[in-house]
């Protein structure tokens, strides 16, 4: 598969980035917030975006599949991977890469909330507004997108592009 196109550039990811952490630092700081990457989508963000934070927090991960025993894909999230850390009374970020229908992540909160955190925020790198099917709603949200299938910075098609320090949109199949 070939890109189409360079949706957002190295350069703006960067400065978007850098931007999100300002405002993160800004209210986290003295907090030690528990950063929660969403496995595996989030894994790049997270790493630029802890790297300009610059402050003292900690972080770990968690992992969500859509399908439950692997022969029935049933829709039904499932959780794959919980924190190593104890979540309660802490203030956790969950980091994420994209929101679309929002399915994954309103499973996925509803679980941390279990776990009572002092406070738990949202922060999403892409949101899809108009493929929304569940309510949800990011605190931080990087760059709002229309409806189109991205790949890079994270993101995959079939486990590939993910290492691209850029998001693109694959030529359509023929
Ligand atoms: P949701 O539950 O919000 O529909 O699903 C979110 C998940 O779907 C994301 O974490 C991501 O794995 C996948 N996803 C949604 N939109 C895209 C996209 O445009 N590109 C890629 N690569 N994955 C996407
Ligand atoms: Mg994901």
């Amino acid at each position: 598969m070939r890109m189409k196109e360079v949706l957002i550039s190295e350069e703006k990811i960067q400065s978007r980035v850098a931007e999100m952490a300002a405002e993160l630092k800004h209210e986290y700081e003295g907090k030690n917030p528990l950063i929660l990457c969403v496995l595996k989508g989030s894994l790049i963000f997270t790493a630029d975006l802890v790297r300009k934070m610059d402050i003292p927090l900690e972080i770990d991960f968690i992992q969500v599949s859509s399908y439950g025993n692997g022969t029935t894909s049933s829709g039904e999230p499932v959780l794959k991977k919980v924190p190593s850390i104890d979540l309660k009374d802490r203030h956790v970020i969950v980091v994420e890469d994209i929101l679309d229908t929002g399915a994954t992540l309103r499973f996925l909160m509803k679980k941390l909330i279990e776990m009572q955190p002092a406070s738990l925020k949202l922060c999403t790198f892409i949101d899809k507004p108009e493929r929304r099917k569940v309510q949800i709603e990011a605190d931080y949200v990087g760059y709002k997108i229309p409806n189109c299938f991205i790949v890079g910075y994270g993101l995959d098609c079939a486990e590939q592009f993910r290492g691209l320090p850029y998001i693109g949109i694959l030529e359509e199949d023929e």
